[in-house]
């Protein structure tokens, strides 16, 4: 691995990643090669777990390719230095912010959505100059594979490489001096990436979890509300990062809400006997899923088949914070669904826990949003949809608190992956104002003129 890093190193230090044209010639090479690859990796999704293709065409590759054209549109105008005013002492002179790669970045992928998440990172990294060393994760081992070979195909590994393998190969590509980190993933592992890289003051991003509540108020347009939540959760079998992990319906559609719910699941086909309906991932992620079922609260579904890996979606009603379901992120077809008669009390509820790294609100009532948006923290959201909010790249996409630190996509992508060199350029010349109030010695009649020149008031 020390040669891995050590050839990237001396491949950035040559200074070929920097021009906005090979940046652009390199985005394009990515893209060529998903192009051509595309059965490749749809095969291997589908044998990881079991997604059907115009899902994983959604959910993994457009996200990607969007991303990869947003980059290739936008890079010259990201990495133009930017101008901001002088200031008393750096005029007359020209103040600018010059973005910079950090260098040799690594990108850690989870297995949820293990080619978008592993990918889009390293689009923004790629467009900021830097290198990158990818680990995707190894749960997902067919799909792992698949961009090993891509990426090995379409690039210099002094440029791009893949590094496959589990935790202890993680450790050790950790144990290593990186530019910048971005991992996602658990929070627990997402602390141990945190502490590694602290070692060498190195940057990160931390894409992570937890529980993302969605609100339904009394107004809410139930069907369309039943129709989006339902979506948003069921999409990839609930293994979704921002998927609405429970959900607080108002007490007086309660009962309306929980059968919009259940038509819409019945109508929809998710389900056993639906092979569209995407797996859980392993064995291991299927005995935790359903010991998270409570069947005296199962409202609809609760099946689960072992030997296929599927769980049928199911929503649990009269759910409370008690309960084992609500004491760790789902991530899985499991909706828990919670009474509320007063909204203060679903605040107060979210507030006293982990920061989300989403939230969903369903109501047309603009008193409600304001309070919503202003009193609660968290990573991002919607009003009257869930998990749509990822889909617009011109939106920043991370967590705060314990969901993640910094944000990518689009021109945060970008961001992340780069430092921003300030920078005063001056004539080498001097003024006679820079004469009297810059250098010594100094005399109190300048500190007069000064606080009269800035607005100062005497004290
Ligand atoms: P994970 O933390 O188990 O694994 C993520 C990566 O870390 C994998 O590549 C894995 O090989 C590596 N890893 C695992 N254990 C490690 C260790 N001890 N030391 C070093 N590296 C280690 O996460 P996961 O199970 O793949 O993904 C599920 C979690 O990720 C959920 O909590 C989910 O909410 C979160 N997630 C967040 C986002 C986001 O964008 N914020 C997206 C997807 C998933």
């Amino acid at each position: 691995m020390q040669d891995v890093i050590s050839r990237q190193r001396a491949y950035f230090d040559t200074n070929v990643t920097k021009p906005i044209s090979f940046r652009i010639e390199q985005l394009l090479r990515l893209k060529r090669a998903l192009e051509q690859r595309e059965g490749v990796l749809q095969e291997a999704i589908a044998a990881d777990y079991g997604k059907q293709r115009y899902e994983t065409f959604i959910t993994e590759l457009l996200p990607v390719y969007s991303e990869i054209d947003a980059a290739i549109a936008n890079v010259a105008a990201w990495s133009t230095p930017s101008p901001v005013a002088s200031s008393p002492f750096t005029s007359p002179g020209r103040c600018y912010v010059m973005p910079e790669p950090l260098g040799v970045s690594l990108v850690i992928g989870p297995w949820n959505y293990p080619v978008q998440l592993t990918i889009v990172p390293a689009v923004g990294a790629l467009a900021a100059g830097c290198t990158v060393v990818l680990k995707p994760s190894e749960i997902t081992a067919n799909t792992s594979a698949a961009i090993a070979n891509l990426i090995a195909e379409a690039f210099d590994p002094a440029y791009v490489t893949v590094v496959e393998g589990g935790v202890r190969e993680t450790s050790a590509l950790l144990a290593h001096k990186f530019d910048m980190i971005f991992f996602t993933g658990s929070v627990a592992v997402g602390r141990i990436v945190y502490q590694a890289a602290a070692k060498n003051l190195t940057p990160v991003v931390l894409e992570l979890g937890g529980k993302s509540p969605t609100i339904v108020a009394p107004d809410a347009n139930l069907p369309l509300a039943a129709r989006r939540i339902a979506w948003a959760k069921f999409l990839n079998a609930g293994q979704t990062c921002i998927a609405p992990d429970y959900v607080n319906v108002h007490r007086s559609i309660y009962e309306e809400f929980l059968d919009a719910l259940a038509k819409e699941i019945a109508a929809s086909r998710y389900g056993l006997e639906n092979h569209n309906f995407v797996r859980i991932v392993n064995a291991r992620n299927l005995e935790r899923v359903a010991a998270l079922i409570d069947q005296r609260k199962v409202f609809t579904g609760g099946l689960v088949d072992v030997d296929q890996r599927v769980i049928a979606p199911t929503v649990l009603r009269d759910v409370n914070w008690g309960d084992r379901v609500m004491g760790e992120e789902v991530f899985g077809p499991v909706l828990p669904t919670l009474v509320y008669d007063d909204i203060d009390d679903v605040v107060s509820q979210i507030k006293q826990r982990d920061k989300p790294l989403a939230l969903y609100l369903f109501t047309e009532d603009a008193g409600t949003k304001r309070k919503i948006l202003s009193d609660l923290s968290f990573g991002g959201g919607a009003i009257n949809d869930a998990v749509v909010q990822v889909t617009n790249g011109d939106l920043p996409f991370g967590g705060v608190g314990t969901s993640g630190i910094g944000s990518y996509h689009g021109e945060a992508g970008f961001r992340s992956f780069s430092h921003y060199k300030s920078i005063v350029d001056r004539e080498a010349l001097t003024t006679a104002e820079e004469q009297q109030f810059r250098y010594s010695p100094y005399n109190d009649d300048y500190l007069k003129i000064m606080r009269q020149t800035l607005g100062i008031r005497p004290g």
